[in-house]
């Protein structure tokens, strides 16, 4: 058996088994062909039947309705920080941000590129470690952007703001995409780096609303235009294929699972498990996030000291749990139980948190 870890890197992450595996059968000689995917047209028929499956799945694993689009990108989500406004302004209106992080203040630094930003709630003042309640945007703005769940702190939205059915509400769901049911209709526009959740990185999955595509100015460079992209479905030129192909894997897995409802249990269980840990230990492992804040996806925690947060580190990979070292930006630990995570993978550091602290108190 080749040696297989718990991988709880926050991007590029884990990706669930049975896709890699599929990946390895096919590598060599995808579909007859005699040729790997790599090495084919992206205008082939072998290729486009994945192309297709691929969107196929977002659209039925989402329920998203036929009005939305479904775009396959490169350039990463830190793109889409700057074709989000570009795409969506309007008459000289403002564009109005929510700031719970470090992905949000990128987002809002590209805003300021495209028009005026009003950012109209922010947790910065207790180092976001909670999603604002009572959001009020106007009912003016050309768009509202939000960040679904912050991968760096750990806090996620669990209800979304209500907002005018005239301002569309773009969101970053890079790093839970799929975590949990989530109604398409909500939003103008759905973006997420693939690299956490749903494949491997080189590739941006973009859901957006057709009637907002009209809105980009002419002038505008053709490979940033969401309209270009969705015009061609994404084949306008040659895309991230194989990127794409491993993205339609590991969907086909969640699909195989019982698809979205079925993931967001197990996701709900497997937080759980890591959160009741952190509020039996006596203060032992302080989790970041609020209670009612709390991402299912990247769990943040401290220990008492920095040095005994890097003894925990180094001691749980060598239980074969990598990837715990928080972002540089917060410190302290952070496990990300994106979808693909095994229960086994939580189970198993949930028990070794336990140890850890029964020998270090
Ligand atoms: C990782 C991440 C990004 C950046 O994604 P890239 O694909 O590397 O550009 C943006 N937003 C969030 C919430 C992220 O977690």
């Amino acid at each position: 058996m080749t040696k297989r870890v718990y991988n709880f890197y926050a991007g590029p992450a884990t990706l669930p088994l049975p896709a890699l595996k599929k990946a390895q059968e096919d590598l060599l000689n995808f579909k007859d062909t005699g040729m790997s995917l790599m090495e084919i047209s992206h205008r082939s028929k072998a290729y486009a039947e994945v192309h297709a499956e691929a969107s196929n799945l977002v659209r039925k694993l989402m329920k998203v309705p036929n009005d939305y689009k479904i775009l396959w990108l490169q350039g990463g989500a830190s793109s889409q920080f700057f074709m989000v406004p570009l795409n969506l302004q309007k008459d000289g209106k403002p564009f109005e941000y929510v700031n719970t992080g470090a992905w949000s203040k990128k987002a809002i630094k590209e805003g300021k590129f495209y028009g005026e930003v009003n950012v109209v709630a922010s947790s910065e003042d207790e180092n976001f470690s909670y999603i604002p309640k009572n959001i009020k945007f106007s009912d003016d703005a050309a768009f509202a952007h939000v960040t679904g769940n912050n991968t760096i702190f750990g806090t996620e939205f669990h209800e979304w703001p209500k907002l005018s059915t005239d301002v569309p509400l773009a969101c970053d769901m890079s790093s839970h995409i799929m975590d949990k049911a989530t109604d398409v209709k909500k939003f103008g526009v759905i973006y997420a780096g693939a690299q956490k959740n749903i494949g491997p990185s080189g590739v941006t999955l973009v859901i957006v609303r057709e009637d907002l595509l009209d809105r980009v100015p002419e002038n505008t460079p053709t490979m940033q235009k969401w309209k270009t992209h969705a015009d061609k479905d994404s084949l306008f030129n040659t895309g991230p294929c194989w990127a794409i192909y491993m993205c339609k894997l590991s969907l086909e897995h969640l699909n195989g699972l019982g698809g979205v409802p079925a993931i967001e249990k197990i996701n709900r269980k497997k937080a759980k498990m890591l959160y009741d840990t952190f509020d039996k230990s006596d203060g032992f492992y302080k989790g970041h996030a609020k209670p009612d804040s709390r991402s299912l996806m990247n769990i943040t925690f401290n220990l008492k000291t920095p040095e005994l947060e890097e003894k925990c580190v180094k001691e749980a990979s060598e239980c074969d749990l990598i990837g715990l070292k928080g972002h540089r930006s917060v410190g302290g630990m952070r496990a990300s139980i994106y979808n693909a995570m095994p229960v086994d993978g939580v189970e198993k550091l949930a028990e070794f948190l336990k140890e850890f602290q029964e020998k270090n108190e």
